[in-house]
């Protein structure tokens, strides 16, 4: 399907751009996660546990029920993450029981953003290939509706029937990036959560160390938070981008348009490629096609060498039932 400009760049906010409510999925899931390990320690501190007491036998059994039953619906990836997470995790005193519940916590935000990660992928094809811009804008309208749904954690994780799998124009090392980083903050959140837990009196900051590790706090980095909304964003516009490209050599395209969206913050380095004409053949990601780098929200048109304005009758009907 061939795009106008303003189409292209509709399509591209949509997908990975400001108006992106994927971000605002993960921005859900995350500050979900930080508000269950911090009630998660709050009761530690509130029920005056000790941590070397030895934890309540029916606690100790409900947690590795709970956690067999995640393990087992798993995907071998997940599987993996939870046995590394859980890692020397005896379930033996109370402070055990809150070391395994903050890991639990961790674990299932980042299956929940692998399975969202999958799921915000998988419809682009359907996207790119869609016959005109309305019908485009219907699978992208769809799947929103779809998303919109499931916002948090729990939600995100019962209703996926299948294991999360990412398009296959998407670098396949995004979810072992995720499960890298997921090793990385749980040892920071177990850190400051043991801290608080064993000195609750010393440690009256521990809620913002937790929600600086999580989501940032008030700065901008957005902590781990940033992190994920950077990568679904970066995963959308690279299928996007990639899968885009294909269907110019499927239908023969030779040219193809360079488009940065105009956004003062984030592709201030694409700007000088805004406008530029390129063969379809020389097409290389990073150099003269997007992505040109983590979180870019470029995209591209095919170019014809008649896409003059004054070739065309430019029927205001035509042009408007075109949208
Ligand atoms: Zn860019």
């Amino acid at each position: 399907m061939k795009l106008t400009k303003s189409q292209a760049i509709s399509i591209a906010q949509k997908i990975y751009g400001k108006q992106d409510i994927r971000v605002k999925e993960i921005e859900s899931m995350y500050r979900d996660t930080q508000s269950k390990v911090i009630s998660d320690v709050d009761a530690f501190i509130g029920a005056n546990k000790s941590w070397t007491a030895k934890a309540n036998p029916g606690e100790i059994a409900a947690f590795l029920n709970n956690l067999k039953d995640t393990f087992y619906n798993a995907s071998p990836d997940d599987q993996n993450l939870i046995k590394m997470a859980f890692n020397n995790n005896n379930l033996n005193t109370n402070g055990d029981m809150l070391m395994a519940n903050v890991t639990q916590d961790i674990v299932r935000l980042a299956m929940a953003q692998k399975i969202h990660l999958g799921v915000a992928t998988e419809n682009i094809p359907n996207v790119v290939y869609a016959p005109t811009y309305a019908q485009a804008k219907n699978v992208i309208n769809n799947n929103q509706h779809i998303a919109e749904q499931s916002k948090n954690v729990d939600a995100i994780i019962y209703k996926s029937t299948q294991n999360a799998v990412l398009d296959s124009h998407v670098d396949s090392d995004m979810f072992s990036s995720i499960n890298k980083q997921t090793m990385q903050t749980l040892r920071k959140v177990r850190e400051v959560a043991e801290k608080a837990a064993k000195s609750p009196k010393d440690s009256l900051n521990w809620t913002k160390d937790v929600s600086d590790i999580l989501t940032g706090g008030n700065k901008a980095t957005n902590g781990q938070m940033g992190r994920a909304a950077g990568m679904i964003r970066t995963a959308t516009a690279q299928a996007m981008n990639r899968t885009r490209l294909q269907e110019f050599y499927s239908r023969n395209v030779k040219k193809y348009k360079y488009i940065s969206l105009e956004s003062p913050t984030t592709c201030a380095d694409c700007d000088a490629l805004d406008g530029q004409i390129f063969d379809v053949d020389d097409a290389e990601e990073g150099v003269n096609f997007p992505l040109m780098h983590p979180n870019c929200q470029c995209t591209v048109i095919e170019e014809n060498d008649d896409d003059d304005w004054d070739t065309s009758n430019h029927d205001v009907t035509d042009e408007l039932n075109n949208l």
